[in-house]
């Protein structure tokens, strides 16, 4: 039986991704969080293996698309400089700001994955649609207070899906 919080895969970090990995999957399109799957709270300008990728994505023309339950405000400030499209209020876990997306790119939901650090957000937005997802390590440990809470929530979900709770962190896309 499926956990409503199962990523379909793990990985290390976003920057692994790699356009060969996505066509291989099918995957036409990248739909990505951005507080702690992208950027570090601390340091909202991204670093250069962060560039680098999205030129990478850029080159392979995969559209990667910033979906964040933050505000327009705060998004633009990260993503204006990286040159980003973005869905804000996106009201994650609801798959809704998924499907804005997908319309935005005109791509079907099958062809698109989301990338998260979050199980309670990021994939259960992803699985309540269908779509596949990878969860991705947090950028940072820690967090402000109210994702502290989320966590806990998360080391619980954790604990069902993988046994111990511990994350085999991937470098490929493996089931
Ligand atoms: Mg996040």
């Amino acid at each position: 039986m499926t956990n409503k919080y199962q990523p379909t895969w793990t990985l290390a970090a976003v920057y692994q991704l790699t356009p060969e990995m996505l066509k291989e999957k099918g995957i036409k399109g990248v739909l990505v969080d951005l507080d702690n799957t992208l950027v570090a709270w601390n340091n909202p300008d991204g670093t250069d293996e962060l560039r680098v990728w999205i030129r990478r994505m850029k080159e392979a023309k995969i559209p990667v698309v910033v979906i964040s339950n933050n505000s327009a405000p705060r998004i633009r400030r990260v993503v204006d400089k990286l040159e980003l499209p973005y869905i804000s209020r996106a009201l994650k876990p609801f798959s809704h700001g998924l499907r804005r997306a997908g319309k935005m790119l005109q791509l079907p939901v099958a062809s698109l994955v989301m990338v998260g650090d979050q199980l309670m957000t990021d994939i259960r937005a992803a699985n309540r649609i269908g779509m596949r997802s990878i969860l991705v390590k947090p950028l940072i440990e820690s967090d402000a207070w109210d994702t502290r809470i989320n966590r806990w929530r998360e080391r619980r979900q954790l604990k069902k899906i993988y046994r111990d709770g511990k994350i085999q962190w991937k470098t490929e896309l493996e089931e």
